[in-house]
């Protein structure tokens, strides 16, 4: 195969944003991915924040591909006392990853990239202490190499080829084991409103989550950190005080597993002549488990630094360190203070939460965030809503809990 100026492994979402970038910066680019069709299977909920989206000129997405926005969130202890957060606009979408994923792969594909699928890359080229190349196998066919100045390794949670580039992949320690169900005949639920089961009964080290579509169907799903996710999902099913109201008479139609990162980003991202983007970089919100906003912001940085390097000819890991250093001048803060909130979440018993709901319902904490636009920098949101009294009793209360859950 031709040598090219990039190669982008994997075509999922921040495979494709990568590409995308670069393509629209001029590099010449190629992406592989295994499967024989973008976006497909899909192990995701999709669910992202339109404020986001829109800062990266990807919304509103075409016809289709948002299944439903939200202005509401419902969090529910395992007793299920319930605490709200009303907003006074739509801030979050579901959107479905096959679609949304082939989207990016066609605008891509529409700014130059071209993309190889059923095409799996099995190692990297290394020769001279840098990333040369890849060696690839196309369906069934022999194993080729493509030499490339640079290549952006987007392959995923799997993180096999991060490794092979000699660097470390994510903290194991903060890896739980996803479900994602397709269901139908959902009852008692606002369209508008996500639906959060917490606690270590239902969905010890995560969460549970049902997000409705306005036909009835809706994705519903949890992850764990031990156990059987598929066990669980059934005992959320059939024994959450509210969970089993609303799933009493629903069907599943389809189900997928899948791991998921919440251990905060890889100390290094970077090698010479390799960039690490998205869930292998473990660029994952450690409180949701949301990794495309975030995932697709280090795609277009990654691009840039790329396109930089490619110019100046040098793609040492001396010019490519400035990827991570841009991404974690814009993210390290936000990922400290959720890795403190995913600690302070695990660390409460099933009891102590259904206090903190209660408080949070006391204090008016539902009320205090109702402005909220933002969910994805979360930390600098704590900042935004510190000046708030009812936030700051709220903190200094939280902070109360941890401090005894922590000493
Ligand atoms: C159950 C569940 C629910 C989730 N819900 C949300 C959510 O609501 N919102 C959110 O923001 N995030 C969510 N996430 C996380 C989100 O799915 C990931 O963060 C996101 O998909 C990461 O994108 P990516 O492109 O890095 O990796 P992926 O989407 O995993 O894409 C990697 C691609 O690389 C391909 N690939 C892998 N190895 C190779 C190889 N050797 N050669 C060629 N191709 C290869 C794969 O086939 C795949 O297409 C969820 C995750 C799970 C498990």
């Amino acid at each position: 195969m031709q040598p090219t100026d990039a190669v982008v492994i994997g075509g999922g979402p921040v495979g494709s944003y990568a590409a995308l970038n670069l393509a629209k910066l001029g590099a010449k680019v190629t992406v592989f991915e295994e499967h024989p069709q973008v976006g497909v299977p899909s192990h995701c909920a999709g669910h992202l924040s339109i404020r986001s989206l829109k800062a990266m000129g990807l919304y509103p997405l075409p016809e289709g591909t948002v299944e439903n926005t939200y202005s509401k969130a419902n969090f529910y202890s395992p007793t299920g006392t319930k605490f709200s957060i009303h907003l006074s606009r739509p801030v979050t979408a579901a959107v479905n990853r096959e679609r949304f994923d082939q989207h990016l792969a066609g605008q891509a594909e529409a700014a130059g990239a071209v993309f190889h699928l059923g095409s799996r890359v099995q190692s990297l080229i290394l020769a001279d202490g840098r990333v040369r190349g890849i060696k690839v196998k196309q369906g069934k066919g022999n194993e080729e190499t493509v030499y490339a100045d640079v290549v952006l390794d987007a392959e995923g949670i799997s993180s096999r080829l991060v490794r092979q580039a000699g660097l470390s992949a994510f903290k194991p320690k903060g890896l739980v084991y996803a479900v994602e169900a397709e269901v139908d005949s959902v009852e008692n639920v606002e369209s508008d409103a996500v639906e959060v089961y917490l606690g270590r009964a239902f969905a010890p080290g995560f969460y549970g989550w049902l997000i409705p579509r306005l036909d009835g169907t809706a994705k519903v799903g949890l992850a764990t950190n031990t156990g059987n996710p598929r066990e669980f999902l059934q005992i959320l099913m059939s024994k959450h005080p509210v969970a089993s109201k609303q799933l009493a008479k629903a069907k599943i139609t389809k189900t997928s597993y899948h791991a998921i990162t919440l251990g905060g980003p890889i100390d290094r991202a970077y090698a010479d002549g390799f960039l690490a983007v998205g869930d292998c970089a473990s660029q994952v919100k450690p409180t949701t488990g949301g990794g495309v906003i975030f995932g697709l912001t280090c795609a277009r940085i990654a691009a840039e630094v790329a396109s930089e390097a490619l110019k100046k000819g040098d793609v040492s890991s001396d010019v490519l360190q400035v990827y991570q250093k841009r991404c974690s001048d814009l993210l390290s803060f936000d990922f400290s203070v959720m890795l403190r909130l995913r600690r302070f979440l695990d660390s409460l018993s099933d009891e102590k939460l259904d206090d903190v709901l209660r408080f949070c319902n006391k204090l008016g904490v539902g009320e205090a965030l109702s402005d909220v636009d933002e969910i994805d920098f979360q930390g600098k949101l704590m900042l935004k809503v510190l000046g708030k009294p009812s936030m700051l009793a709220a903190m200094a209360y939280l902070l109360m809990q941890y401090l005894s859950a922590n000493p």
